[in-house]
């Protein structure tokens, strides 16, 4: 039964590191893999969203690459030097 239960808090625990690097909640994605492991292979095809603080689309060919990239990996473009970063909660 133990064997199990390990089982199913593995699938979660790959559900939503797979979640993480894609963007994606991985609080949600580790309830749906622990409940059914199968899912993982559903978020494994999902495109991946832009996350902040860790990545962020290419303007000239809209892949997601790094937030800290300056050349795109995909089209090797040079990135724009964001001159300022300020928090969204911080303008007002
Ligand atoms: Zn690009």
């Amino acid at each position: 039964m133990l064997r199990i239960v390990l089982l199913f808090a593995a699938a979660g625990l790959v559900g939503a590191l797979l979640a993480l690097r894609k963007g994606r909640s991985p609080l949600v994605w580790f309830m749906l893999c622990a409940v059914a492991p199968l899912v993982i292979v559903v978020i494994a095809v999902l495109p991946a969203m832009p996350a902040p603080g860790f990545t962020k689309k290419c303007i000239y060919c809209a892949e997601l690459i790094k937030e800290e990239a300056q050349l795109c990996k995909h089209c090797h473009k040079q990135q724009p030097v964001e001159m300022i970063k300020v928090k969204r909660e911080d303008s007002f």
